[in-house]
């Protein structure tokens, strides 16, 4: 039976837009299923910061860079875990997938960003150079800019429409069944992002995840549960990155990213269970978490009056009143005296006395011998002068790593996106990208933004690689 299509991808979140995009350039017909009412996914939720090396941004800026630097940085963060070739392929075509981008639209001023929310080029923090690209209207930007392409290009898109299962005949994935209905492809591309809104695969994939207990919360698309891993195993397919995903840390009553939540203050210092201060309180995602896994999955954020009251109004978990309303319940910790607090939270007060007299004598004059806190600070574009934390009455609430954003736990891929069997030769026919392709996305968020790289770098060679297979399928059987 005839192909109704050459490719048929499933997801319309930043990779599968990326390869219906990609696979319709190369001449390919592509017919798009999106489970959700609107196109976007998680992708659309993001700040939409994009990790590339190598890019006009950064000429444009005097930054020297390439995508060997890129490689190795992302190795050594990685620990060398992850698969070098398939890796390297990804380092390699990040900066054409941006300037791709830009040619459909995509704007990214060649300006020093401040922060992921100011289009520009910013630095995350933990790479050696700046790499962070912050695309104007962030990742709305990015999902707009592929919807008028696939536009363009005449994709169709079924909304509304949850893929249900491949199609599998003549030993090759040969489709999807979605509503109980065929759809026959030369090629499918599997973009469905990951399955953070899954419990049962967040316990069975991503159990660290589970350690956050009742602070955790879930800021991916509601479209993330996991149909990936159930179409994967229906064709034999192999797994990448068992135990991997973002978490991120927060004070335990925070419930939504902080577009909505708002910000803890600047003049807050983080100590552990014996008292003691830990850490750079802006040490970027990728190693914040594991330091605070370090010490033992939680730390106190320790903050004061003038901070409490000093909050902005207009967010859901940062403002006076919601810091107030956790301290009438006890659930966080408030007292006159350090003493008093240190007992709130019993840690030993000689030690929290001592933390914080260090912090003031140190942070409102600008400098961090201990933590270097003030890079941080200076690379947002913000005060490097923090306010001394002296006016009680004083507060302690329990932070750890709670805000669950991406999942890595997907269909193990090659560097053609070709989706492999448990021998590890390509399944025919299927291809994977974004969070529901294993293999890029490593046991450490590579900043700043890897993972929308991921998806729509990996998300456009699926398209290549999808229409190139159907084309050659189509050719063989002469038609
Ligand atoms: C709040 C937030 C901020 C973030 N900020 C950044 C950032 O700045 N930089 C960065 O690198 N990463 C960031 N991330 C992570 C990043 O956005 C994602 O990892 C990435 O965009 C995932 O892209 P994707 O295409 O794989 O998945 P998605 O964009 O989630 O797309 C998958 C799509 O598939 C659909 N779908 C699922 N199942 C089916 C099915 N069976 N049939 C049809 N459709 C289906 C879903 O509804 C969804 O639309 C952020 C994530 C969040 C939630």
């Amino acid at each position: 039976m005839d192909d109704e299509f050459d490719v048929i991808v499933i997801g319309g979140g930043g990779a599968g837009l990326a390869a219906a995009v990609s696979a319709a350039e190369d001449g390919a017909s592509v017919l798009l299923f999106e489970s959700e009412r609107e196109l976007g996914g998680s992708t659309q939720l993001s700040a939409g910061l994009f990790t590339a090396a190598g890019t006009s941004v950064q000429r444009a800026l005097g930054i020297e860079d390439s995508a060997e630097k890129f490689f190795q940085h992302y190795m050594d963060l990685n620990q060398w875990v992850l698969r070098p070739g398939l890796v390297h392929t990804f380092c390699e075509q990040a900066a054409p997938t941006l300037e791709w981008l830009i040619g459909l639209g995509v704007e990214i001023p060649a300006v020093e960003s401040g922060n992921a929310h100011q289009p520009g080029l910013a630095r995350a923090g933990v790479e050696d150079v700046w790499r962070a690209h912050v695309p104007k209207d962030q990742g709305y930007g990015l999902v707009q800019a592929l919807d008028r392409a696939r536009r363009t290009h005449g994709v169709d898109v079924v909304l509304n429409t949850r893929v249900e299962e491949l199609l599998v005949a003549g030993g090759r994935v040969a489709g999807v069944v979605a509503d109980g209905i065929e759809m026959r492809g030369g090629a499918v591309v599997v973009a469905s992002g990951g399955f953070a809104q899954d419990p049962t695969f967040v316990d069975r994939y991503f159990p660290a995840a589970r350690a956050a207990g009742e602070s955790l919360f879930v800021v991916a698309a509601p479209g993330s549960r996991g149909d990936h891993l159930r179409f994967g195993a229906g064709v034999g397919a192999a797994l990448a990155g068992h135990g991997w995903g973002l978490l991120m840390p927060t004070v335990y009553f925070q419930r939504y990213h902080h577009w909505q939540s708002g910000f803890p203050p600047a003049s807050r210092l983080y100590v552990n269970q014996e008292g003691r201060r830990f850490m750079d309180e802006d040490a970027p995602y990728a190693v914040s978490t594991g330091i605070l896994d370090r010490q033992g999955g939680y730390g106190w954020m320790i903050f004061d009056e003038k901070a409490r009251v000093g909050l902005p109004a207009g967010y859901t978990d940062w403002t006076p009143d919601r810091v107030a309303e956790e301290v009438a319940a006890g659930r966080t910790a408030c007292a006159a005296t350090w003493d008093e607090l240190a007992a709130a939270i019993a840690v030993p007060a000689p030690a929290l006395k001592a933390s914080v007299d260090r912090w003031n004598a140190q942070l409102p004059a600008g400098a961090d011998d201990d933590f270097r806190r003030h890079l941080s600070l200076a690379a947002k574009h913000s005060d490097t002068h923090l306010e001394p934390i002296t006016e009680g009455p004083f507060y302690a609430a329990k932070i750890l790593p709670a805000e669950l954003v991406c999942t890595h736990t997907g269909l193990e891929i090659d560097s053609n996106t070709a989706v492999l069997d448990a021998t590890g030769r390509p399944v025919p026919g299927l291809f994977a990208a974004g969070e529901a392709g294993g293999g890029v996305l490593g046991l450490r968020y590579v900043g700043g933004g890897n993972a929308v790289a991921n998806a729509l770098t990996m998300g456009r060679i699926a398209g290549r690689a999808a229409a190139a297979e159907s084309h050659s399928r189509t050719k063989a059987q002469g038609n």
